[in-house]
Formats: C-alpha cells, sequence, structure tokens
C-alpha cells in the first residue's frame, strides 16, 4: 500500500466507526407506537399529520432523517460547528429539545449534548446494524432524531448523537418548558 493511500485509510476508519455510532435506526421504531397513557403529547395534532403533509413541510433532507429514521453525513451539519448561545427545537414540531450550555463536541461528526430539556424525548431500543442501541425521538411529534450513548461527559454521561438536519437553531432564545412552546399547531 502507498503511503497516501495508508493515509487515506488511517482517515477513513475513524470515520467509518463514527459513522455506525450514528447509522440509520429500525424502520419505524418510533413510529405509529400507541399513545402511553402518561403521554403529554397523545392528543397533538403534530401526531395526526399525514407522510404527505411531512412531505409538504419538510425539506427532502429532513423528511429523510425525521420519518424515515436516516441517517445524515458526518461532518456534514454546519450545526455540528454552531456553538452561540441559544436552543435548538425540533425541526419537524418545533419543540425546544436542547440548550446550547449541554452542547459539546463529541468529534463524531454530529451535533452532541449530554443532556436535554425534560420532558422533550422519548427513547425506543432500536437492534438494527447487528446493534442495540437507544434510539430517541421528539416527544410530540415522534420524529426520529438520533441515538443516546453511555460514553459522554460528565455530569450525565451521556451522549446524544442528533442529525443536524433534524434540528433548528434559535440563537440567543431561552428554552420554553415543553407544554408552554409557542410553536402553531400544523394546519
Ligand atoms: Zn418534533
Amino acid at each position: 500500500m502507498t503511503d497516501p493511500a495508508r493515509r487515506r485509510l488511517l482517515v477513513a476508519l475513524p470515520l467509518l466507526a463514527a459513522g455506525w455510532a450514528c447509522a440509520p435506526g429500525a424502520d419505524g421504531a418510533a413510529r405509529n407506537r400507541p399513545p402511553a397513557a402518561d403521554d403529554p403529547f397523545a392528543d397533538s395534532p403534530w401526531r395526526r399529520l399525514t407522510e404527505a403533509q411531512w412531505r409538504e413541510r419538510l425539506t427532502p433532507e429532513q423528511f429523510s432523517v425525521l420519518r424515515q429514521h436516516a441517517t445524515e453525513r458526518a461532518f456534514t451539519s454546519p450545526l455540528d460547528r454552531e456553538t452561540r448561545a441559544g436552543v435548538y427545537a425540533c425541526a419537524g414540531c418545533g419543540l425546544h429539545l436542547f440548550e446550547s450550555r449541554t452542547k459539546f463536541d463529541s468529534g463524531t461528526g454530529w451535533p452532541s449534548f449530554f443532556d436535554h430539556i425534560p420532558g422533550t424525548l422519548g427513547r425506543s431500543i432500536d437492534t438494527s446494524f447487528f446493534m442495540t442501541r437507544t434510539e430517541y425521538h421528539c416527544l410530540r411529534c415522534l420524529g426520529h432524531h438520533g441515538h443516546v450513548f453511555p460514553d459522554g461527559p460528565r455530569p450525565t454521561g451521556l451522549r446524544y448523537c442528533n442529525n443536524g438536519d433534524a434540528l433548528t437553531f434559535l440563537p440567543g432564545q431561552l428554552p420554553e418548558p415543553a407544554s408552554a412552546t409557542g410553536v402553531p399547531a400544523p394546519v
């Protein structure tokens, strides 16, 4: 193997590993789930949008991540490098999910957080790609966001590995409680 080829391989290997870490989830893991009795968003109009209505509202990239569990390529989202203060909201329904103070550079190429705003995320077990991982999604619209791993920094020790396409960054904003987030219901 020539030196440049070896160098390319050495660069590619960690990227491939990181790619697996955030690889797409099982098809439909978070979709079509019957609402739990304690589900605060069980009656939300966001839950009743059809696939066609979601396609109208979202970009193709947002649709494939949020509604089809795709994973964007690593290092492609500008939000991976975003360092300003503000709030990260669900690109599907606008629910505030993460505060900038919980964001950190994980080196994986995806926006990463060590905590989320309480009451905004649901989890499911994802067994695709011969792995058992924990998928998480927006609790209001059930849009897929990423996977959470137990290798994050203190104080939680968690790493929420989020697709940038699934987020909207609101610079300078303070988080609002889930129940009071002033996003209009879909029409
Ligand atoms: Zn949402």
